[in-house]
């Protein structure tokens, strides 16, 4: 199994003990879509923070590609999320005064094995829009430079957190088939947080979340993994 997640528990200490999440088991192979659905306060966000890991479990594994990632030093976890996994937020994050070839570039410089500008560019459509700055741009374009962003590092996991959020319901349908074609055209696996029904159906699995647990998993098994 590509990403495996197992009976991870969190748990918040504030003014009473939070249990956050109580067990949670996650799991795709390379190539396929995820989806996490859940009411706020679910857990969610917290799931996706510890599996991109910029958030530690109390006790379970993530494991992906063969990595325990709940195992790794803090100095490995740096650079496991600047290299193996993009993220994709409601709110685009853009550099403002770096045009979109620059947010994107310093991406890829920092990456080992970065796909080329040019080509994620081109995969989300905005090739001819390289020199502009995120406020001259739409919020779908403005999206989609953080998709061609996420993806540029060649990750092995994209984790997307409400990624159509902040858009209208036909720049939604748009950046999603945008992230479904990203999935097919690099193979990338994606773990998605959506409200947006649309989703669902080009999902391979969704999950649904209720209080810290995986109330629900439904397997589309009419869709294959892209290659
Ligand atoms: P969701 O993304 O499904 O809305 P979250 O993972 O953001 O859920 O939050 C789940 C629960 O954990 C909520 O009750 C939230 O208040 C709590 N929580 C999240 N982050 C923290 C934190 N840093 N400190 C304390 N409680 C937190
Ligand atoms: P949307 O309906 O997706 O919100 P907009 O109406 O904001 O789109 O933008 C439509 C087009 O106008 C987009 O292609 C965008 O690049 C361009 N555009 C929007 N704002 C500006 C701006 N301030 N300067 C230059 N081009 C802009």
């Amino acid at each position: 199994m590509f990403l495996s997640v197992s009976e991870l528990t969190k748990s918040y200490q504030t003014e009473f003990a939070t249990t956050v999440l109580k067990g949670v088991d996650i799991k795709l192979e390379k190539g396929q879509i995820g989806v996490i659905l859940g009411p706020s306060g679910s857990g969610k966000s917290t799931l996706m923070n510890i599996i991109g890991g910029v958030d530690r479990a109390d006790g379970g594994t993530v494991e992906i590609d063969s990595e325990r990632i709940t195992d790794l030093s803090d100095d490995q976890l740096v650079e496991y999320r600047r290299e193996s996994v993009g993220f994709v937020f409601q709110f685009y994050n853009l550099v403002p005064n770096l045009t979109v070839a620059e947010n994107i570039e310093v991406v890829s410089n920092i990456s080992k094995r970065p796909h080329k500008i040019d080509d994620v560019l081109s995969a989300v459509g905005l090739s001819d829009k390289k020199n502009r700055f995120p406020r001259q741009l739409s919020g779908g374009e403005q999206q989609r430079v953080s998709i061609a962003r996420a993806i540029v590092k060649n990750p092995k996991l994209l984790l997307c957190d409400e990624p159509t959020g902040a858009l209208d319901f036909d720049t939604s349908r748009g950046v999603l088939s945008l992230i479904q074609k990203v999935n097919r055209q690099f193979g990338t696996t994606i773990l998605m947080i959506t409200h947006n029904s649309a989703i669902s159906g080009m999902a391979n699995t969704v999950y649904r979340l209720r209080s810290g647990e995986v109330a629900e998993v439904t397997h589309n098994s009419e869709l294959v993994p892209a290659e």
